[in-house]
C-alpha cells in the first residue's frame, strides 16, 4: 500500500472541504459544543441532519449527507463521547469507512473535533486503521477485473501527531499480511508455497530464515509435529525459523512468537463433516498472525530481537496418516496417546513450542486456531489466552481492552490434567469427554514450555467474523497483529 498522510492540526476551511470529495469526521458529542469551538459553516448543516434524524445521544453509526458544494462531497460523520472503548471506536470507523467504499475515492478527508489532543490522536488512529484495512487488496481468483482501491491519500484535519501514525501503517500492512495469507485457497497455499512465499519476505525484510523441513524434524526426534505430517502424499512440512535482530537491541530479552500453520485441516482419519471443514484453509492463521506480527514490528523498528516460528502442515486422511489410539513419542521424550486426529494443531505446536523454548527466550506468545471449545466458550468477538504466568491476566486484558483487539484469560490450573491422564502413555493428546477441550489443549502445549519460558497462548476464536470486526471489513479477521504490537511496544508484560 502506498498511501501517504497528511496532517493539519487547523480544521479544515470552507475552501479544503469542497476540494475533497469524500469525507468521514468525528465530533465530540453533544455537536453544538463541538461547533462553538471550531465554527466551519458546514457543521450547521452536519447538526441539523443529526437533529431532523433526532439523534440526542452519542452515535453508534454514522449519519450520512451530501454537502451542498461542486463535489457534493459525500460526508460519513458521528458524534461521539470521548470516553467511547476502543473496540466500539474501531467498530464506528469501519462504518464510517464503508459509507464511502463504492466510491471508491483516491482521496479522503478526515476530521476530528472538538476533543483534546490526546483524544483526538486516538480517534484519528482508529479512523486511519479502518481506512487502510478498507483498502489493502485480497486476494481472488475471480475473472472479472478487481476492483482495487485508488485510494493514495488521506488529509487529516483537527490533530497532528508527530509520530505520523507510523504504527498504524505498519500494523495495517502486518494484519493485511495475515489476511491475505488466510484467504488463500489450500490449493494455492500448500505448505511449499507458504515456504516460498515467506522466503520472500525474508529477503525483502533481512530475516534471517531456517527451514526444518522433515528429515530434520525426524533427527530432532519431533515425533508429534511428524505423527501429523506423514498423512500427506507430499514430504513439505516443516517448521520455518525467522530472525530478526535489531542494529541496537536490549540485549537478552528476546521474544518468540509461534504459529500454528495447518494449510488444510481434513481432521484426519476422524474426518470432519462438510460444514465443520468447509473453511479449513484457515487454519494456519495462527503461523500468519505470527507472521504479521514481525513484520509489524519490524517496520516499527523494534528494539527486541524477535523470532518467528511457523509450524506448517497439511493434516490429511490417507494409509499413512496418524490415527487414534497411535503411541508416539515427541522432541522432549513425552509419550503421547492419540485420542482424534483433528486435534492436530497441538500435535504440531507441541514440537515447535519444545524446540523454541530450548533457546531460552524470555517470552513465547503462541497463536493457534486451535479449538471450537474456545469459540463455544466465549464466541467469536474475543479469543482466548491462557498463560503459565497467572499473574499477567491483568495486564492481558488491559491490551486487549486498549487496542481494540480484545482476548480473556481461561484457568490452567494442574488439576485439569486428570483429564487427559492416560493408561498406556504420559499423556493423553485430548479427552473425548470434555466440553473444556480450550483449557485442556492448553494444559497439553504448556507441558511442552521448557526452562520455565513466560509463555502466553491466544486460541483465535476471533480469526473469522462475518461481517467483520472492529476496523476489520473482512470475514478474516487477522485477529492478534494489531494485539500483540501493543503489548510488545507498550510493555504490558512487565
Ligand atoms: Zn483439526
Amino acid at each position: 500500500m502506498s498511501i501517504t498522510l497528511q496532517q493539519k492540526e487547523n480544521l479544515p476551511t470552507e475552501k479544503n472541504i469542497d476540494a475533497i470529495s469524500n469525507w468521514l469526521m468525528i465530533f465530540a458529542h453533544p455537536m453544538p459544543k463541538a461547533i462553538k469551538s471550531s465554527g466551519f459553516a458546514y457543521q450547521e448543516k452536519l447538526l441539523k441532519r443529526r437533529q431532523e434524524l433526532d439523534l440526542k445521544k452519542a452515535d453508534t453509526s454514522p449519519v450520512i449527507i451530501d454537502l451542498p458544494n461542486k463535489n457534493s462531497s459525500h460526508v460519513s460523520y458521528a458524534a461521539i463521547e470521548a470516553s467511547i472503548s476502543s473496540f466500539e471506536l474501531l467498530t464506528l470507523a469501519r462504518k464510517l469507512v464503508a459509507a464511502h467504499s463504492s466510491i471508491n475515492p483516491a482521496q479522503l478527508g478526515l476530521l476530528v473535533s472538538g476533543f483534546n489532543k490526546v483524544e483526538s490522536e486516538r480517534i484519528a488512529e482508529a479512523l486511519i486503521s479502518a481506512v487502510l484495512a478498507r483498502a489493502a487488496t485480497m486476494p481472488t481468483y475471480k475473472s472479472d477485473k478487481q476492483t482495487v482501491s485508488r485510494l493514495s491519500k488521506l488529509s487529516l484535519f483537527g490533530v497532528r501527531a508527530s509520530h505520523g501514525f507510523k504504527q498504524s501503517f505498519a500494523v495495517a500492512d502486518g494484519n493485511a499480511l495475515t489476511r491475505s495469507l488466510s484467504i488463500l485457497p489450500p490449493n494455492k497455499l500448500t505448505p511449499t508455497e507458504y515456504l516460498k512465499k515467506v522466503k520472500e519476505l525474508a529477503r525483502e525484510n533481512k530475516w534471517k530464515l531456517e527451514f526444518y523441513d522433515e528429515s530434520i524434524l525426524k533427527k530432532k526426534k519431533a515425533g508429534a509435529f511428524l505423527a501429523v505430517s506423514q498423512g500427506s502424499p507430499k514430504a513439505d512440512s516443516g517448521i520455518i525459523r525467522l530472525r530478526y535482530s535489531p542494529k541496537k537491541a536490549t540485549k537478552g530479552k528476546k521474544v518468540f512468537l509461534v504459529g500454528k500453520g495447518i494449510c488444510y485441516d481434513t481432521g484426519g482419519v476422524n474426518l470432519k463433516p462438510a460444514n465443520y471443514m468447509y473453511g479449513m484453509h484457515e487454519d494456519m492463521q495462527g503461523s500468519a498472525v505470527a507472521l504479521g506480527t514481525l513484520l509489524a514490528l519490524t517496520k516499527m523498528n523494534f528494539n527486541r530481537p524477535v523470532e518467528c516460528w511457523m509450524a506448517l502442515a497439511m493434516n490429511h486422511i490417507g494409509p499413512k496418516a496418524y490415527k487414534p489410539n497411535d503411541v508416539i513419542t515427541a522432541s522432549d521424550g513425552t509419550t503421547i496417546e492419540i485420542i482424534h486426529t483433528d486435534a492436530e494443531g497441538r500435535m504440531v505446536l507441541s514440537d515447535t513450542l519444545a524446540l523454541a523454548s530450548k533457546e531460552k527466550p524470555s517470552l513465547i506468545l503462541d497463536f493457534a486456531t486451535l479449538t471450537g471449545g474456545c469459540m463455544y466458550s466465549i464466541g467469536t468477538s474475543y479469543s482466548g489466552v491462557f498463560t503459565n504466568k497467572k499473574e499477567w491476566h491483568a495486564d492481558l486484558i488491559k491490551a486487549g481492552e486498549d487496542s481494540g483487539e480484545r482476548v480473556w484469560p481461561f484457568p490452567l490450573d494442574e488439576d485439569f490434567d486428570e483429564m487427559i491422564k492416560s493408561d498406556i502413555a504420559d499423556v493423553k493428546q485430548c479427552s473425548q469427554e470434555s466440553g473444556v477441550d480450550h483449557i485442556l489443549a492448553s494444559r497439553f502445549l504448556q507441558r511442552f514450555v521448557k526452562n520455565d519460558t513466560p509463555w502466553v497462548h491466544m486460541d483465535l476464536s476471533s480469526s473469522n467474523k462475518k461481517g467483520g470486526l472492529a476496523h476489520i471489513p473482512t470475514d478474516t479477521i487477522g485477529f492478534g497483529v494489531r494485539y500483540s504490537v501493543n503489548l510488545l511496544l507498550n510493555d504490558y508484560l512487565k
